[in-house]
């Protein structure tokens, strides 16, 4: 069985899904018109009452049996993955792993989060008693990129579906296969009612989801495009998620082990050819240990070869954006330790290690997402804290440090911290995964994630009538002296002293 999809009125229009390692046609898809986007989303309305009336035990036992298919085929996904991305088998597995394990935990915690929960109802309301339960939205537009395409989509789909709410999923143009084969699997388990379904094609069709009357979009791309999307979103106030881009930052103290601190940078800054939201781009080391530590970047570096650790850019015009970044470091005294300027070829782009770059060039302010690093020397770690937080971005960051790790940690404007370890917290289903500042706003994972897709529901509940009645015209001089007197007893005393 096939996921439902909007039938074509007239000849529908398509587009090519391309290998980006040998251009190869992988699959041809629909671009889906503003049209059959409303009537996907009027579909996935009908389909959210049965999802909804499920409750969190049906429709936890539905994501389990969509864990299961995934695993159960995660080689079979992870070819659909390589095909369209280039990336290497291991890491087009990692990225499906890391999203069965949120699967299974949104399945798992959803009630225990968002089920109703009593609240107490205060002193003079004590004749109540008051709960909150968290209600699916309805229907969630999900926007989605090709550097992850399953493991980022997921991140939103898995726990808008365990909150109760049906899915229109527009994945990258990149990677429609990926988003075609997620949802084809959903539908062979759960082939009742169209509760997620894909709509293809390039911005166009993203911003008619937009636009569509969901009830919230999860967005994942650029800084840029979901700037875009808030503003279309702001005409029929629909609440949006931005999950945008980064130059994440990572510190090496003193007393880290650099061992660890040089395998965590280049793996950091190179794996997925540097595609990464949450990849490492700047590395701010203590003068201690600075030559230690690119001693030891640069032998890890001499082993890292493009088309074998990782892929090529998946998408052509990154690599533009890499090679200007590469020159301006270069034209602006920095240097290039290896890579550089003759890094960027036609598909893949070399890894570049560049030190001295001058902290206001484009390499150190703006996303490359490439296999490149800036590296610089800091004084203490007080300097790298104010360099790495210099950044509109804020999305993750990585401290190496023995002693000092939670406290650095704990200062940097990021949404998340990584402390001996690089991008732990993403596999950590019970952590929220998001930025602040250009790298956008929401949490997808977690508990918080779950609430993201969700609406409290306040319910106070009178038990019995009280002595004291404050919300009638029959309220008395008398009530009104006894409450002041209460009040003034319990609060009117101050702080102590
Ligand atoms: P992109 O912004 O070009 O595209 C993302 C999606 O938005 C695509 O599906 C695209 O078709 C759609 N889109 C484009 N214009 C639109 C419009 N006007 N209205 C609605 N939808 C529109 O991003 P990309 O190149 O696919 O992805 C790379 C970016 O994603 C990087 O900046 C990366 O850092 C970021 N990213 C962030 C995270 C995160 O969790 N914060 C995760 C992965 C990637």
């Amino acid at each position: 069985m096939t996921a439902v999809e909007p039938k074509p009125a007239v000849a529908q229009e398509t587009f090519d899904s391309l290998n980006p390692a040998t251009d190869e046609v992988v699959g041809t898809y629909p671009v889906h018109t503003a049209e059959q986007v409303g009537e996907a989303v009027a579909r996935a309305r009908e389909a959210s009452r049965w999802w909804a009336s499920l409750g969190f035990d049906g429709r936890a036992e539905r994501l389990r049996r969509w864990t299961a298919t995934i695993t159960r085929r995660m080689t079979e996904l992870g070819e659909v993955v390589q095909r369209e991305t280039g990336k290497p088998a291991g890491d087009a597995q990692l990225e499906i792993v890391l999203a069965i394990e949120h699967i299974a935990w949104a399945a798992r915690n959803a009630r225990k989060v968002l089920g109703r929960k009593r609240r107490p109802a205060g002193l003079l309301l004590s004749n109540h008693s008051a709960t909150v339960e968290y209600q699916p939205l309805g229907v969630v537009g999900v926007i989605g990129p090709w550097n992850y395409p399953v493991y980022t989509p997921m991140g939103s789909i898995t726990y808008a579906l365990a909150a109760g709410n049906t899915i229109v999923f527009k994945p990258s143009e990149y990677t429609p296969g990926v988003g075609k084969w997620l949802v084809d699997t959903f539908a062979e388990v759960v082939p009742e009612y169209p509760v997620v379904q894909l709509v293809t094609g390039f911005g166009a069709t993203g911003a008619a989801l937009v636009g569509a009357g969901v009830d919230k979009i999860a967005f994942t791309g650029s800084t840029a495009t979901g700037k875009k999307i808030m503003a279309a979103a702001a005409e029929t106030l629909t609440p949006v998620i931005i999950e945008a881009g980064g130059k994440d930052p990572l510190i090496v103290d003193a007393d880290a082990d650099l061992d660890a601190a040089a395998d965590a940078a280049v793996w950091g800054a190179f794996s997925n050819s540097g595609q990464t939201c949450i990849g490492v781009e700047r590395v701010y080391v203590h003068e201690q240990v600075y030559d230690t530590f690119l001693k030891k970047v640069m032998e890890l570096t001499d082993k890292v070869k493009p088309g074998v650790q990782y892929g090529p850019m998946t998408m052509p015009a990154q690599l533009d954006v890499v090679r200007r970044h590469i020159s301006d470091a270069l034209a602006r005294g920095g240097r290039a330790l290896t890579g550089g300027k003759d890094a960027v070829g036609d598909r893949y782009v070399a890894p570049t290690v560049l030190v001295d770059v001058p902290e206001d060039s484009e390499a150190v302010r703006e996303e490359t997402f490439g296999p490149t690093m800036t590296i610089a020397k800091v004084r203490d770690m007080e300097e790298a804290i104010e360099k790495a937080n210099a950044t509109r971005y804020g999305l993750a960051s990585t401290v190496f440090s023995r002693q000092n790790g939670p406290r650095i940690a704990a200062r940097l404007r990021a949404g998340m911290t990584s402390i001996n370890a690089p991008f732990s917290f993403a596999g950590m289903a019970s952590l929220p995964f998001g930025g602040i500042g250009d790298s956008g706003f929401g949490r997808i994972h977690g508990p918080e994630g779950l609430r993201e897709f969700s609406r409290p529901k306040a319910v106070a509940r009178q038990r019995f009538t009280a002595p004291i009645q404050l919300t009638s015209f029959s309220r008395t001089e008398k009530t009104e002296k006894l409450v002041r007197t209460l009040v003034t007893a319990l609060y009117g005393r101050g702080a102590k002293g």
